[in-house]
Formats: C-alpha cells, sequence, structure tokens
C-alpha cells in the first residue's frame, strides 16, 4: 500500500520498526528506585533528550509525555480555566480560529459549555489568513490563544511565531498554545522562539508508534494536570509513563533530526514533480494555495465534478491511501470544516483531496499515484 496519506498517519519509520521489534525491556515503570526502574528511566529521558533536540527546546521549556496531541491539547487548553475562580469565567476569552484541528475546537466547545466566552475567529472566507484582523481581536480580558502551526488539511502555514510574540508584547499573561502536530520533521523550526506556553505535538505523525505525544509546557508555569493521580512527568501528567512509546518518539525524533535537510529537498522535489504532473494529465484540477509557501509534503487538489469520497475509495482499491479531508474527520458525510472556512463551496469542498506524502516516496510511487488518479477521474 502507497501512503499518501501521511498526514493522517507518517507510517513507522525503519528505525523506529526495527527498534521496537528489538525492544526487550520488560520492566517498564520508569518511577521505580531499584536498578530496574532507573533503567526505564535512563530510556524515557533519553527520548525527552531526542525530541527536545529536534524541537530545538532550551532549558525553560519541559516535555510532558501524553497519549498523544488530542490529550495534550486538552492539557493546555484546560490549564488557563483551572486557574479562574469560579466567578472569573465569564468575564474571560479564549481565541482560536476556524480552521484548527477539532482536538481544539471540541475542547474550545466544552470550555464554552462551561461558561468561558470562546471566540473562533473567522477569517471572512479568505484563503490568506489576516493577522492583523486576528490579533485585533486579543483583549485585556484573553486569558488564551490557540494556534496551529500548520493545517493538517490545506497544509497552510500560519504565522504563529509572530502572532505569539505580539501577544506577549501586548498581553503578557495571555496563555499561547500551539497546535505544532503537522509542522513537527516538516519544516525548520526552532520551538524555543514561539513564545509559545504550550506546544502539542504528535507521535505517529513523525513515524513513532501510535498513542504517544507530547506536551512541551514552559517551565515556570506550577503543574496542574488533566489526568490525576500520581505525580509522574513532574506533576503534569499521572500514570505510568508509555514506555516503549516514549522509546519510539526518541528513536523517531533523532532520525527525523539528522535527515531534517534531507527530507526538505526530497519533500520540494516530489510535490513539485506531482505538482507539474497533475497539472499537465488533469487540466480542470486546481492546487489550492498553488501560489504560496504551504506544508512541503501536502497538496490539497479540488478536482470539479469528482466525488472526493468516491476518489478516495478508488484509489484505496488500487493500493493508494489518500484522503478527502481530514483523518479525524472522515467517515462523517459533512464537507471539511476548513475548506469550507478558507471560502470553498460545499460542492468544492466535497471535490477535493489531499495527498500527503513522506519524505521517501519513491519515483516509481509518483508515477503509481499520478497515474491512478488520472484512471480514476472521469474525461470531462
Ligand atoms: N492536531 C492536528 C493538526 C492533527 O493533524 C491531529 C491528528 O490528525 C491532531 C491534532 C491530533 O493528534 P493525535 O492523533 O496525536 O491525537
Amino acid at each position: 500500500m502507497i501512503n499518501c496519506d501521511a498526514n493522517a498517519s507518517y507510517g513507522l519509520l525503519p528505525e523506529v520498526r526495527e527498534a521496537v521489534s528489538a525492544w526487550s525491556v520488560d520492566f517498564a515503570n520508569p518511577s521505580a528506585i531499584h536498578q530496574l526502574g532507573q533503567r526505564a528511566r535512563a530510556i524515557l529521558e533519553e527520548a525527552r533528550n531526542e525530541l527536545s533536540g529536534l524541537m530545538q527546546l532550551d532549558s525553560r521549556q519541559r516535555i510532558v509525555f501524553t497519549s498523544g496531541a488530542t490529550e495534550a491539547l486538552n492539557q493546555a487548553l484546560f490549564y488557563p480555566f483551572w486557574n479562574l475562580s469560579r466567578n472569573q469565567t465569564k468575564d474571560v476569552n479564549y481565541l482560536t480560529t476556524t480552521t484548527e484541528h477539532p482536538a481544539t475546537l471540541t475542547t474550545f466547545h466544552k470550555l464554552a459549555s462551561l461558561g468561558i466566552t470562546t471566540n473562533i475567529f473567522d477569517n471572512q472566507k479568505q484563503e490568506i489568513f489576516s493577522m492583523k484582523s486576528f490579533l485585533k481581536e486579543v483583549t485585556p480580558e484573553t486569558i488564551c490563544c490557540s494556534l496551529m502551526f500548520a493545517n493538517n488539511e490545506t497544509g497552510y502555514i500560519y504565522p504563529v511565531k509572530e502572532i505569539f510574540t505580539q501577544i506577549k508584547k501586548d498581553f503578557s499573561s495571555v496563555y499561547t498554545v500551539c497546535d505544532a502536530v503537522q509542522a513537527l520533521g516538516k519544516l525548520p523550526i526552532n520551538y524555543s522562539e514561539l513564545n509559545a506556553d504550550f506546544i502539542a505535538i504528535s507521535g505517529h505523525k513523525i513515524g513513532a508508534l501510535t498513542g504517544i505525544g507530547a506536551l512541551v509546557v514552559n517551565d515556570h508555569l506550577p503543574a496542574r494536570a488533566l489526568i490525576s493521580g500520581g505525580p509522574q512527568e513532574l506533576s503534569w501528567r499521572a500514570g505510568t509513563e508509555n514506555l516503549l512509546g516514549a522509546y519510539s518518539l526518541g528513536i523517531a525524533a533523532k532520525v527525523m533530526k539528522s535527515q531534517l535537510s534531507n527530507n526538505l529537498k526530497s519533500y520540494k522535489k516530489i510535490k513539485q514533480k506531482l505538482i507539474a504532473e497533475i497539472q499537465a494529465q488533469l487540466p480542470n484540477a486546481k492546487i489550492n494555495f498553488e501560489q504560496i509557501e504551504t506544508l512541503p509534503n501536502t497538496i490539497s487538489l479540488e478536482i470539479p465534478r469528482i466525488k472526493a469520497d468516491d476518489l478516495v475509495v478508488a484509489m484505496d482499491l488500487a493500493g493508494i491511501a489518500i484522503s478527502s479531508g481530514s483523518a479525524c474527520a472522515s467517515g462523517k458525510p459533512s464537507p471539511s470544516h476548513v475548506l469550507l472556512a478558507i471560502g470553498k463551496s460545499e460542492e468544492q469542498a466535497r471535490s477535493t483531496i489531499r495527498i500527503s506524502f513522506r519524505a521517501d516516496l519513491s519515483a516509481e510511487e509518483q508515477s503509481q499515484l499520478v497515474n491512478h488518479l488520472v484512471k480514476n477521474v472521469p474525461v470531462s
């Protein structure tokens, strides 16, 4: 099967597969003080170091292992709420955008049901995000601003660093939260420069196992946990850590770091070639955001009059995985909220597919992708 749905899950890196297959640690509690526990602790801390290296974190940032980015975002978004007294909830607001992942949007809805005013910034159906208009929404009452680095469906890159820096300058007490799930390993980012109090990432999006992720927290913040229990992860997240998962994440981070510059070149080359071939063979197809820099492995493609869901099934039968929206939303008949938010009609959204590839997509796989796309799109 050819994975052109890498934004849904990158698939294990060969190095991760090998390391996980050779896993022989049978005592996996890093909190135990005896030698076996200490060995487990060393594995966990090594994984933390590797992830910190990939993200270029500094000493003021601490990695907390979680079950994934959804949990990390829940933890981060609830944190400002927990610091409010009961009668403060109605006087404050949270800010995010309409194009965020459901992990953020649904948490916002939950916070709204608890009395928080949530401002979900609508970019007026424009494709290009208006940083100026977004910043106007930040008020002295804003206590949390959440913004993704790159969109999972369109690959659109948001000016997170500029926005968070400005917010911290104007209103230093706003908690800033970044969903960096899709950016990690695909863009050269120094995550210590974002001015983010919380950064969420996910293991399976960079070639590690599923069920592991992390929240990077600003070390000066007092710990408060979404999941209560023991004092693991310096009391940020209770429960015995997922040692094998963290180990796989550490290996993936190490490999991604060493391959980042080569991967960036591969992504660029593959993307250019795929776009050129698609445009030559499917002249009606429209590449979304063609004129601006988006995630280097992501192509959002509108093919007028096709049903994206049907095309996904046809491609699947041909052994190629693509997507008609975000993986989390697939199975739902409603068109993508992201595409509607950037101004697409329902019909256009339903005719849009996402191709998101790994850096090692071979030339043969690229040809198969284009050939099968062409074969399955009716001639108009
Ligand atoms: N944020 C973005 C942008 C995503 O693409 C995803 C997964 O698709 C998530 C958050 C949730 O990540 P996880 O699968 O680790 O819960």
